[in-house]
């Protein structure tokens, strides 16, 4: 059996890219950043090897949000596309929705929902972490 590709970019167009291989984790963000980073309440990821994402068309923008992480957006249309750890450079976020089918791969845990607004209503049964994911 192959590995599973998925595909996504910006909403303009400009940025384009290809993940190769299952995610190892699928999340929905709560945190502040990614709040505003994305102007949604919570931002949903899959974390890929940073060697299995290719960019097939143009290149995100990267902004230091913190000390410790960078995000990467289309610098034409700001389409929220990447994360990644300062010390984790092997490993890079994309941000779900921006798949061309997003539907392809669903989140499993909830985290930082200790800033999750609470407007929103979660009726899943997914574990919920207040801070960052357990270590796996
Ligand atoms: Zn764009
Ligand atoms: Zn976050």
């Amino acid at each position: 059996m192959s590995d599973p590709v998925f595909e996504g970019g910006c909403l303009c167009g400009a940025v384009r890219y290809r993940a190769t291989g299952e995610p190892s984790l699928v999340c929905f963000c709560h945190c502040r950043l990614c709040q505003r980073a994305s102007g949604a309440p919570v931002v949903p990821w899959a974390s890929f090897s940073t060697e299995r994402v290719e960019w097939t068309a143009g290149r995100p923008t990267s902004y230091a949000a913190s000390t410790w992480a960078i995000r990467g957006f289309c610098a034409r249309c700001g389409t929220p596309l990447t994360f990644q750890f300062n010390d984790r450079p092997e490993s890079i976020d994309l941000t779900l929705a921006s798949l061309d089918r997003p539907q392809a791969l669903k989140p499993t845990l909830h985290i930082h929902t200790s800033s999750r607004v609470e407007w929103l209503t979660l009726s899943d049964d997914l574990p919920a972490y207040p801070g960052p994911p357990p270590k796996s």
